[in-house]
């Protein structure tokens, strides 16, 4: 008699635990055979797919998702030095199912890295509470480091600086609709197609 009871669906398991048998599942990731039987290797929690009759376990990790290069994220601008910008990530692009990235997670934007060409002013190119899309260039060091070379990366979302109205884009500028006040951004072209 096997007393053994397969595992289900969002089960935790522990490496070692017995999941079912081979006439049940095939073994996916974290998941090895013995004579017949399966079992947990890593742990995690049991998923089932029932369509390819496969289970697996996932591992469990606290560590947030890290950026890897050439990932795409969003994030705010924190605060706007001479040679670089602080940036607070928000999420990473492609992985929104994933658990947020930790918020104290910050990154750089060094002047060489905005757009092509010489940047004589970073404060005409992004300002504090600006929303911004960037590639991750490096994640090696802390701060990340981010590019926003590139027409599709730069500044989507970015408030008035005189009375905190969102801004329009009007050309290769953004223009107050309350105040008419007119700035500077580094743009993206998605600027404001983008929801965060
Ligand atoms: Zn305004």
């Amino acid at each position: 008699m096997n007393e053994k009871k397969s595992a289900r669906e969002g089960d935790l398991v522990l490496p070692g635990d017995y999941l079912g048998v081979i006439e049940e599942y095939m073994p996916g990731n974290g998941v090895k055979e013995e004579n017949g039987e399966l079992y947990a290797v890593i742990a995690g929690r049991v998923r089932i797919d029932p369509e390819k009759m496969e289970i697996s376990v996932e591992p469990i990790t606290d560590t947030p998702p890290l950026p890897k290069v050439n990932d795409v994220v969003i994030g705010r601008v924190i605060e706007v030095k001479s040679q670089s910008v602080i940036v607070q990530l928000i999420k990473i692009e492609g992985r929104e199912n994933d658990r947020e990235i930790a918020t104290s997670k910050l990154a750089g934007i060094h002047v060489s890295q905005v757009k092509p060409g010489y940047v004589e002013d970073l404060s005409k190119e992004f300002k504090i509470g600006d929303i911004i899309r960037a590639r991750v260039i490096s994640n090696e060091k802390s701060p990340i480091q981010l590019s926003t070379k590139g027409p599709d990366l730069g500044v989507i979302y970015a408030l008035c600086t005189r009375c905190r109205t969102p801004l329009v884009r009007r050309g290769d500028r953004l223009v107050c609709p309350r105040c008419g006040n007119v700035e500077t951004r580094k743009l993206s072209s998605l600027y404001r197609k983008v929801t965060v």
